[in-house]
């Protein structure tokens, strides 16, 4: 099936042909890409994402901001009104460029804080300088994450293991950490779990073991905070086309056929799941927190 119309998220279309579907070709790249190269190119909602003001003043620190889900989210949250900080790693500086300038098209603050979420002390830096130089922070969006497919235990070495759990959980925790102290009530955090976090794949081993993690993580921080009026909510997406599946996320051979396993035999795009993160860092979500919402394709969360 032939996508149907130009990519656009207002447009009344049906959603199996609303975008690319299988085959892909398969395009391998050393962890963690570059969104830049991929084939076809990912929709963030670019040149077609419509702000309301939903987030207007609002200050909002994105981790994985170059590329993705998080760049989808970076330029919606801008769009809306938000001034942003955006996290990624030094090597991804191409694509977080290209973020940087659809930011500033839009007339909002943007300060880009790149560095390894793994270390500790970069994390709780991170926070600090995300407040003093945005003169605040409202909104805490985590999106950084690590998947490498390993098709056996045996394969997935110490050091892996330890680079997915400082990565996605241990990182959470210390930005988390850092942040409550200085968010006022009506702050939102937004997490990022996975369809993984209920059905792990066999070749995703330690990765879907942090997404569940995630999903706990969530919920508990979310009882804890909501006495300062603070709100933690998560996404969890299913199989998105991001560079993170190309770059070692899946076996390349899975590629091809990459969506293809959901009722709507397609990826979803980084376009698809932003809105979800608008509607959980605005004041619209104010009855909302502790939840997990998919955004899967047909793929229902338990
Ligand atoms: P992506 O590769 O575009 O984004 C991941 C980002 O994580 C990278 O851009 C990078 O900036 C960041 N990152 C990785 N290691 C880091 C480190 N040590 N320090 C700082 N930043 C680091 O891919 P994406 O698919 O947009 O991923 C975003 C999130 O969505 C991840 O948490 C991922 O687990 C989750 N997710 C993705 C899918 C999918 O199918 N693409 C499905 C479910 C969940
Ligand atoms: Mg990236």
């Amino acid at each position: 099936m032939p996508t149907s119309k130009p990519q656009d998220q207002y447009s009344m279309q049906n959603p199996l042909t609303q975008y690319p579907q299988p085959p892909f070709p398969e395009q391998p790249q050393p962890a963690p890409g570059l969104d830049a190269k991929m084939d076809p190119k990912p929709d963030h909602g670019e040149l077609t994402y419509k702000g309301f003001g939903r987030l207007a003043g609002r200050k909002a620190l994105i981790t994985g901001a170059d590329s993705g889900i998080g760049r989808a989210t970076a330029i919606a949250f801008a769009r809306e009104g938000a001034d942003i900080v955006l996290n990624y790693l030094p090597v991804e500086q191409p694509d977080a460029d290209e973020v940087i300038e659809l930011i500033k098209a839009e007339g909002r603050k943007v300060i880009a804080l790149p560095g390894d979420l793994k270390d500790e002390a970069f994390c709780r830096q991170l926070v600090k300088q995300a407040h003093e130089q945005l003169g605040g922070l409202d909104i805490l969006v985590n999106v950084a994450g690590k998947q490498t497919a390993r098709k056996d235990i045996s394969q997935v070495s110490s050091e892996q293991f330890d680079a997915t759990m400082k990565t996605n959980v241990y990182a959470l925790f210390w930005l988390c950490q850092a942040a409550v102290p200085l968010l006022p009530a009506g702050a939102t955090i937004i997490n990022t779990a996975s369809i993984q976090s209920y059905q792990p794949s066999a070749t995703l081993l330690d990765y879907a073991t942090t997404k569940a993690a995630i999903v706990a993580f969530t919920k508990a921080l979310a009882g804890q905070v909501i006495e300062r009026g603070i709100r933690v909510n998560a996404v969890a997406p299913g199989p998105i086309w991001t560079v993170l599946q190309p770059s070692g996320g899946q076996p390349q051979e899975k590629i091809p056929t990459f969506g293809s396993q959901v009722p709507m035999k397609r990826p979803g795009q980084p376009a698809e799941c932003a809105p979800l993160y608008v509607l959980l860092a605005s004041q619209e979500s104010s009855y909302i927190t502790g939840e997990v919402f998919g955004v899967t394709g047909g793929d229902p969360l338990p």
